[in-house]
């Protein structure tokens, strides 16, 4: 399970630049660079009232990944030791990325 900082301080799901869902999807299925894949798992946090239902902060998790041309894809598992989502102030889970994508 790769070791996962989450820039996007703005998702409902984390807390100090951690994940706290316990599994994340990132898509991408034909990406050849990071700004084509996107965290699926993004949801914005807003005023309303929607509250974080996650409260462990974890280092790392189980990271699904449709990504199949980035080296690190291992039967759509991440196999990375760490990885960065990045996307901060996205509104839409299509503004965020994984900045570690790297092509085979
Ligand atoms: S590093 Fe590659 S395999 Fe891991 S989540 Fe990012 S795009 Fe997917």
């Amino acid at each position: 399970m790769p070791a996962l900082r989450c820039d996007v301080k703005n998702c409902l799901h984390n807390s100090d630049n951690y994940c706290c869902k316990r599994t994340i999807l990132v898509e991408g299925t034909d990406a050849d660079k990071s700004e084509d894949t996107l965290c699926s798992s993004f949801d914005e946090k807003n005023e309303s009232g929607s509250r974080n239902e996650y409260e462990t902060k974890n280092l790392a998790l189980s990271v699904e990944c449709e990504a199949v041309q980035c080296r690190f894809n291992e039967n759509l598992k991440c196999s990375a030791k760490h990885i960065t989502i990045s996307g901060n102030g996205a509104s839409d889970s299509a503004e965020t990325n994984c900045a570690s994508f790297e092509a085979k």
